[in-house]
């Protein structure tokens, strides 16, 4: 019989992996919390038309990425592709303006996207964001890039690019588009055919063609920092101040211009050198008119979102092995010494000790063999004249050492046994 294998561009995350997940997640939920962001949930699947009526038509998500499908009532859902359109349609429908402004959230989840699937490329794969909602002020835009700043270097990720640009407001937008196709179109029999395509529905993008001759070409196209208007230049100025004052070394790069239509103003990419061409690993920028677009009251609003798989795979070419947190191994033979075996290790458990119980009722030297590959700082041997005497036998593993304690009032030995434990670990 054939057998089922996961889908093209998803994956399984193992255990193995999953624990630098868990790392990334820790990390960020008290950066998060430090700066009092709230975690927000919001559905996997949505109206397609949230989907484009935000990011917009002639974007690739919308136009060739989106998992889109009729429910049994005939409805067009798509499961999300990002997660701003569902934050600010949530923000608009219970009314968190209502709870003062700004609003600071977080969030974390899968995301599809139809792609073709490579390395840090997938077409279920896992974002986590950061959206304030409520502001206009450049110190939002500082504090989001901040945050992320922080995210990135707790995670030992040094080796990073901040690039940071303005596409300013609308009005600057429309001019400088204006300027960049009647730049372009005399050239465009030689433009990639991706970019030809963009010429009429969305030029700006073309700006960010991998193609050598599209780029060459770009090289003397107008530049969009000369399109600012004086309140666009002077806003990007002061984040770029905000960003200095703080020591985030970030370059300007007039060239970037985000996939989605909703920006204005502030955006920016971090990127790392070490994922080939999937290279950023949390992209972001601000977008005040969108929560009007979808419906709700002027709002001004900045945030990101970054790949989880692009952290992870950094964050495994940066720590190989992650340490266990195991605590304690558990080891016995023998009717009585395997019943007192459990026992103890609930009694450890309760205690506040990670630990793993062997209940393979193989001899004790395989057991042994376990305990080694466990990553456990200890093992707890009960064999039969421990069982007799209700002692067991702790050995630390590194060491070698032993000791024998007794299995009552463990509690009574928690306390040392835990500043063992962490003398061992360091
Ligand atoms: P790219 O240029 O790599 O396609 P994007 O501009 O489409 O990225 P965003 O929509 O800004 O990406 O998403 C923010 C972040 O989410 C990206 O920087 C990346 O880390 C991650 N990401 C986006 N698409 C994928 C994907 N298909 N697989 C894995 N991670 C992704
Ligand atoms: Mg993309």
């Amino acid at each position: 019989m054939s057998r089922i294998q996961a889908l093209r561009g998803t994956r399984d995350i193992l255990p193995d992996e999953v624990s630098y997940w868990q790392q990334i997640e820790t990390v960020a939920r008290d950066i998060f919390s430090k700066a009092a962001y709230r975690e927000i949930r919001t559905p996997i699947f949505e109206q397609t038309d949230l989907f484009e009526r935000s990011i917009g038509e002639a974007t690739d998500v919308v136009g060739k990425e989106m998992y889109t499908f009729k429910d049994r009532g005939d409805r067009s859902l798509t499961l999300r592709p990002e997660n701003t359109a569902g934050v600010v349609r949530a923000f608009i429908e219970h009314h968190l303006q209502a709870q003062g402004t700004p609003q600071r959230l977080w969030y974390l989840g899968p995301m599809f996207r139809y792609e073709r699937p490579q390395k840090g490329r997938q077409r279920q794969f896992h974002q986590l964001g950061v959206e304030v909602l409520g502001s206009a002020d450049p110190r939002a835009d500082a504090e989001v890039i901040a945050i992320a700043s922080d995210l990135l270097q707790t995670l030992g990720l040094t080796d990073l690019r901040f690039a940071v640009n303005s596409i300013g407001n609308l009005d600057d937008r429309n001019q400088y588009r204006e300027a960049l196709v009647t730049y372009l179109t005399p050239y465009k029999p030689e433009l990639d055919a991706d970019s030809q395509d963009r010429l009429t529905r969305n030029p700006l993008r073309i700006l960010d063609s991998k193609e050598a001759r599209t780029q060459e070409i770009l090289c003397d196209a107008p530049n969009l920092l000369q399109y600012l208007s004086p309140e666009s230049k002077t806003r990007f100025d002061r984040v770029q101040q905000l960003l200095s004052d703080l020591g985030i070394a970030h370059t300007i790069d007039p060239r970037l211009v985000r996939g989605l239509d909703y920006y204005t103003h502030t955006v920016f990419e971090i990127q790392s050198d070490a994922l080939g061409a999937q290279a950023t690993v949390c992209a972001g920028g601000r977008y005040d008119g969108l929560v009007q677009e979808l419906g709700g009251e002027a709002t001004a609003a900045v945030g990101w979102a970054s790949g989880l798989e692009r952290l992870t795979l950094l964050l495994q070419t940066l720590q190989p092995l992650l340490p266990s947190a195991l605590d304690f191994y558990l080891i016995s033979k023998g009717d009585r010494a395997e019943a007192q075996s459990l026992q103890l290790a609930q009694q450890l458990r309760h205690l506040g000790f990670a630990v793993e119980l062997d209940v393979s009722g193989s001899a004790f030297g395989k057991q042994f063999k376990r305990a080694d590959r466990s990553g456990a700082i200890a093992c707890l041997v009960v064999g039969e004249t421990e069982a007799d005497n209700q002692t067991a036998q702790l050995k630390w593993l590194k060491s070698g050492e032993q000791e024998a304690i007794a299995q009552t009032d463990l509690s009574d030995q928690a306390e040392r046994l835990r500043q063992q434990i962490a003398a061992h670990r360091a």
